[in-house]
């Protein structure tokens, strides 16, 4: 199978490093974990390759479809021996993003294929593999799990054994002696990030990444669906809460009196890198500018790498030249496609129907991001908000009509600038 991907942020690092960008899917499958699977991209396609005749049988049984037709992945993973060893088989080097098509940790992927798939990024020094998880947990229990024979006793194990069956002895030598010399912590040419897509997430998988050994630890806030301050985030610890900035570093309790007062503890690492986008795919929902900015400001304000990777299928007001472009972006026109979204993510449809995945229902007042919210404040606030258009353009609180154009027009302009920064 062809791997080469033109997924913006891989191609950005490929770029900078003079590599070539790939995609490497030693294992497919998976299950929703929160509300940014629910247009999950990878379960489309495995839904969609299944009947291929080449390359079906990688994808059989993966998915499932909801009551209202949607596919998703049913907890089925699959290991492909065919497609573990492609990295050894690449001599160009190569920034591969691991497992576009399943999450590495997720619940029904063994430990010993996460042990393969280690051992081949150990056995090739020379490309470089960026790890993305919603299972923080796991990946942090993997990556420090020195119990027994020790987690890197068997991954070493692993690449000599692959490195016999390729015929490679010598590298499951320098593989061994690289996992020695990094033994119980990281490899260096491995990035370990995690997915968040509002506070919540942010606060449950980002600490657990910051105490996750690893060369690089970055976070992609895409979709996003509500915001996110990584400067603050929280931590429960047994009967503590913890606060940490994940950007500059540091970690923090609040007292009885609501002060903050430092805590000792073990040094945890802080972000590398942190990535932005909205939602793209039929039923999308769109993101607000200023989550995307106070994002962007976070990671400016610390000097840490943002890249915004796109709007997805809706674009802010402005964000498209709705008369230079002619009719083909008419609809970008405030009309009936036109929304206007609140900073906390309520969304109205302008002509009071509500939209739930994709279905208008006549009677109703909110959109969030999963169920329709009937609210009577929400109501009189749209009412006050549309009365007067200006107010829309000018509201302090963040209120703006978003309109939905399809991810290609929406494009990756944020107040009018690219910010495509990737850790060097
Ligand atoms: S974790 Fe990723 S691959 Fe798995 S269902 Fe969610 S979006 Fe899809």
């Amino acid at each position: 199978m062809a791997d080469t991907t033109t997924i913006e942020w891989v191609v950005s690092v490929a770029r900078s490093r003079e590599m070539r960008a790939a995609v490497w899917n030693p294992v497919r499958g998976c299950r929703p974990a929160s509300d940014g699977c629910l247009h999950c991209w990878a379960a489309a396609v495995a839904n969609m390759r299944q009947h291929n005749p080449l390359i079906g049988a990688r994808y059989q049984g993966l998915t499932t479809k909801t009551a209202d037709g949607r596919p998703v992945f049913n907890g089925t993973t699959r290991l492909t021996d065919d497609d573990l060893d492609l990295p050894l088989r690449t001599k160009k080097p190569t920034v591969y993003f691991v497992c576009s098509e399943a999450d590495l940790f997720g619940e029904s992927v063994r430990d010993e294929w996460i042990d393969r798939v280690f051992a081949v990024m150990a056995l090739c020094p020379q490309h470089l593999f960026i790890l993305l998880t919603k299972r923080a947990r796991r990946m942090r229990a993997y990556m420090t799990d020195d119990g027994g024979f020790g987690r890197w006793g068997y991954i070493e194990n692993r690449a000599k054994h692959i490195a016999r069956q390729v015929l490679l002895m010598r590298m499951g030598d320098l593989a061994g002696k690289t996992l020695a010399h990094y033994g119980q912590s990281n490899l260096p040419n491995v990035w370990m990030g995690v997915s968040v897509e509002n506070q919540a997430t942010a606060d449950e998988r980002i600490p657990e990444l910051l105490a996750t050994p690893a060369a690089l630890r970055w976070v992609s806030a895409e979709p996003l669906l509500g915001e996110v301050d990584l400067r603050r985030v929280h931590w429960r610890d047994g009967d503590d809460d913890i606060y940490f900035d994940a950007l500059a570093g540091g970690h923090w309790m609040i007292d009885s009196l609501g002060k903050e007062m430092s805590v000792d503890g073990p040094v945890w690492g802080r972000l590398d890198w942190v990535i932005a986008g909205g939602e793209s795919g039929l039923g999308a929902r769109p993101t607000p500018t200023d989550w995307a900015r106070t994002l962007r400001d976070q990671g400016a304000a610390a000097g840490v790498p943002f890249f915004f990777k796109q709007w997805g299928e809706w674009t802010p007001t402005g964000s498209v030249d709705t008369y230079s472009h002619g009719p083909k972006h008419e609809r970008a026109y405030p009309t009936a496609e036109g929304v206007l979204l609140f900073r906390d993510g309520r969304t109205y449809m302008r002509d009071f129907s509500v939209k739930e995945h994709g279905e208008r229902q006549r009677r109703g007042i909110a959109v969030n991001t999963a169920a329709v919210i009937v609210d009577k404040s929400a109501d009189r606030d749209f009412r006050r908000m549309i009365a007067d258009e200006k107010r829309i353009e000018d509201d302090p609180l963040g209120t703006q009509w978003m309109y939905r154009v399809g991810k290609k027009a929406a494009g990756h302009l944020l107040d009018g600038r690219e910010h495509r920064e990737v850790p060097r």
